[in-house]
């Protein structure tokens, strides 16, 4: 992996990657000696070396810093980077057998995924330099954790943007059709080549658990995917309710409530906007209602959109919940920030006429480190708010 290129970048670019972010965009690359997916010599405007850096030549993204000064970018470096974010999963002891061993910026690692699901791996290389390098990520991932098989899930539409394919191989040894997996008591079946991400939502589970701390009585899970947060909160509660509007997550929602031996969790396919206001109209009540919509916000421009989106779920949810009900509240779009997402929440109490007190301010699990001075790596928020009356 030796420097083959370099690239030169402005003043402004270099003042960005001095702030800590490993980020330049095309708008700050003067000059290029590259080819994409090189790793590249990074040189400021007075000549000076900044860095090194994967290169891409079609993403907006054009550098992602690997190292600052005269470090070498090698595979030894790759291999530490990797060795220390594998150190730091275990540390953890997480009491799961499925969890994010690599996040990418956050380890250090720019555009580089890694999830553990029970004896399987599954990547994503999601720049041109990182997919480069996947033949010895895989190589490195065998040698260190000697898995049963490696699946790519290079499919994510990030990867058109580099001008790449959309693809889902095995890298390496055999992946089943259906994985089982284990977040604390509750056991899920996954399918890695079509679930959803890299086929659960491993993010959200120390929010299950948090949220269980507050289960009973009725539950509404909305936006529910294979039942995350209601198989996690249904042995406190007496009835549940998930939704989702596909019909493939409602038939696994059913089938991990039976796995689990959950008979009183009950499935639906509905859309949520049009259920809450059903639901409302109804006059239907909930102790506790989960609302963990996607990404509402997949790019700026559609901020304020995803903002009306938010402040409509929430404030319908809010007017579900009997007096001293919860409600555990996420948004996953990195372009809606936590003051944003609360001026959201604060609105929707406002306009639901309800009293409500912040219980917890939650995040992403711990296994998706937040690299300080980087904002799109918090992109996971999740409110747990208490309707007084
Ligand atoms: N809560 C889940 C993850 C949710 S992901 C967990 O803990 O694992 C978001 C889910 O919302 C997806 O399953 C998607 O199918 C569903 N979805 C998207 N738009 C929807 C809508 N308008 N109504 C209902 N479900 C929707």
């Amino acid at each position: 992996m030796p420097n083959a290129g370099t690239v030169v970048i402005s003043a402004r670019g270099e003042q960005r990657v001095r702030g800590g972010h490993p980020w330049v965009y095309r708008a700050d690359v003067v000059d290029v000696d590259a080819a994409g997916g090189e790793i590249v010599r990074v040189i400021g405007p007075r000549q000076r070396t900044i860095g090194s850096a994967l290169f891409s030549d079609q993403s907006q993204i054009a550098i992602r810093m690997l190292t600052h000064g005269d470090q070498p970018a090698d595979l030894a470096l790759l291999r530490r980077r990797l060795e220390g974010a594998l150190a730091f999963r275990e540390s953890l002891a997480l009491d799961a057998t499925a969890y994010r061993l690599v996040h990418a910026e956050g380890d250090l690692l720019p555009s580089l995924v890694v999830d553990r699901y029970g004896d399987c791996l599954v990547v994503q290389a999601l720049s041109q330099g990182m997919d480069r390098l996947l033949p010895a990520v895989t190589e490195m991932l065998v040698a260190l954790l000697s898995p049963a098989g490696i699946l790519a899930r290079n499919d994510p539409k990030v990867r058109v943007l580099e001008g790449l394919p959309q693809t889902v191989d095995v890298l390496y040894g055999d992946i089943p059709e259906a994985v089982e997996v284990r977040e604390g008591t509750i056991e899920y079946g996954v399918d890695l080549r079509r679930g959803q991400k890299t086929g659960l939502f491993l993010d959200q589970r120390e929010n299950r658990d948090a949220a269980a701390r507050y289960a009973r009585g009725r539950l509404l899970d909305c936006f529910s995917y294979n039942g995350g947060f209601a198989l996690r909160l249904a042995r406190h509660c007496a009835e549940v309710e998930a939704i989702d509007v596909s019909a493939d997550a409602v038939a696994r929602i059913r089938d991990n409530a039976a796995r689990n031996g959950l008979p009183h969790l009950k499935a639906r396919e509905a859309n949520v906007f049009d259920e809450l206001r059903r639901l409302e109209r109804a006059g239907a009540r909930y102790d506790i209602v989960v609302l963990d919509p996607p990404a509402f916000a997949k790019n700026k421009a559609s901020v304020p959109n995803a903002l009306a989106g938010y402040k409509e779920i929430n404030l319908r949810a809010l007017r579900l919940l009997t007096p001293g009900g919860y409600l555990v509240t996420c948004s996953c779009s990195y372009n809606v920030s936590e003051e944003m997402f609360g001026a959201v929440l604060h609105e929707a109490a406002v306009d639901s006429r309800t009293a409500v007190t912040v219980v917890e301010k939650r995040m992403q699990g711990r296994d998706h480190p937040v690299l300080v001075g980087v904002p799109e790596t918090y992109y996971l928020k999740c409110f747990i708010l208490r309707k007084v009356e």
